[in-house]
């Protein structure tokens, strides 16, 4: 472990009846970092954060955090750790403010300080105004943000969320990932996953590329796009692109990928923004009605596909 690993993870593994949920992971994340565990769904993700946060045992590997190994120390990291699991637990007939009072009792608040404590969570995710509203009115980003508030009752230093922005409104995406960034630059070391890249993009210091229970890749964003520099990504979007244009521009040197979707064309390629003209003819002279074109620059879905040869989303 360097000085500022907070979170150390050594051949980490977790069977469910011998299937294989997560396969030998490693790694190690800093203090003070907001560090993600991106991957499509069934990768492992909430196996292992759920390890991390000692609410599962591992099959094999040592995990510690903040120097206290999981396997012994559960009620001490309990202490030092906020947890926002990838289900809502909340009560649905309370209000926000109840729903944070029935928590910070269990944690020893009371009076004074508990009510200071509680407004300041609320202002903390933008719901003071609701805060007296029954949960089961809210729409599924503010739920998530009061989640949120609740793991942060007891301060903890380091802070877990799994799957924060899934099912979440762009409105209250923001407002999460504001407060996420507000956390952090007050000293939080954060662990979040997740299976949308623009969450790892946007506000992981380190992304770590998991699938099928294995880490395939991990560094900074701009690391991880090096790994795909070569490649272009084009998107002609077009009515009445005949099979016979798609199979000609298949054949293209450099042409790695074509894959065709209710008129939007996708073409992989290396390199191969001179060829762009080529391949416009080619469409052109079937008789394909070409809309438009754009090209992407590489991103973490093409390095996915990249990796593993499959989309992020699936
Ligand atoms: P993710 O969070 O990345 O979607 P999970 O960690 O939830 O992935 O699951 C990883 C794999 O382990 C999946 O194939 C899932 O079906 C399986 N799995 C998860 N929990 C259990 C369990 N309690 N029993 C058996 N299999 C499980
Ligand atoms: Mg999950």
């Amino acid at each position: 472990m360097t000085d500022d690993g907070v979170i150390t993870v050594e051949g980490l593994s977790k069977q469910y009846d011998g299937f294989k949920a997560v396969d030998d992971v490693s790694f190690e994340i800093k203090r003070g970092e907001i560090f993600g565990l991106l991957g499509p769904n069934g990768a492992g993700k909430s196996t292992i954060i759920s390890i991390l946060c000692c609410l599962l045992e591992p099959t094999s590997g040592k995990v510690t955090i903040d120097g206290l190994d999981v396997e012994n120390n559960a009620a001490d990291i309990k202490r030092i750790i906020g947890v926002v699991p990838q289900e809502i637990s909340l009560y649905y007939t309370l209000t926000a403010r109840e729903n944070l009072a029935f928590y910070a009792k269990i944690y020893g608040l009371s009076g004074k300080e508990m009510k200071n404590r509680i407004d300041e969570l609320l202002e903390m995710v933008g719901l003071t105004a609701r805060a007296d509203d029954r949960v089961e009115g809210y729409s599924g980003g503010m739920k998530r943000r009061i989640n949120i508030a609740v793991a942060l009752l007891h301060n903890p230093r380091i802070l877990f969320l799994d799957e924060p922005s899934t099912g979440v409104d762009p409105q209250s995406r923001k407002r999460i990932y504001d407060t996420i960034r507000d956390l952090n630059r007050q000293g939080m070391t954060v662990l979040l996953t997740t299976h949308q890249m623009e969450d790892a993009e946007k506000l992981c210091h380190r992304i770590a590329i998991v699938d099928k229970g294995k880490l395939i890749a991990l560094d900074s964003l701009d690391g991880l796009l090096k790994m795909v520099g070569e490649t272009d990504i084009v998107h002609v979007t077009a009515k009445e692109i005949p099979t016979e244009a798609v199979d000609i521009i298949k054949k293209i040197d450099k042409v790695q990928k074509v894959s065709l979707d209710e008129g939007n064309m996708t073409i992989q390629l290396v390199h191969g923004r001179e060829l762009l003209a080529g391949i416009i003819d080619t469409l052109m002279d079937s008789g394909a009605k070409v809309e438009s074109i754009q090209i992407k620059e590489p991103d973490l879905e093409t390095l996915f596909l990249h990796l593993t040869g499959t989309r992020l989303r699936r």
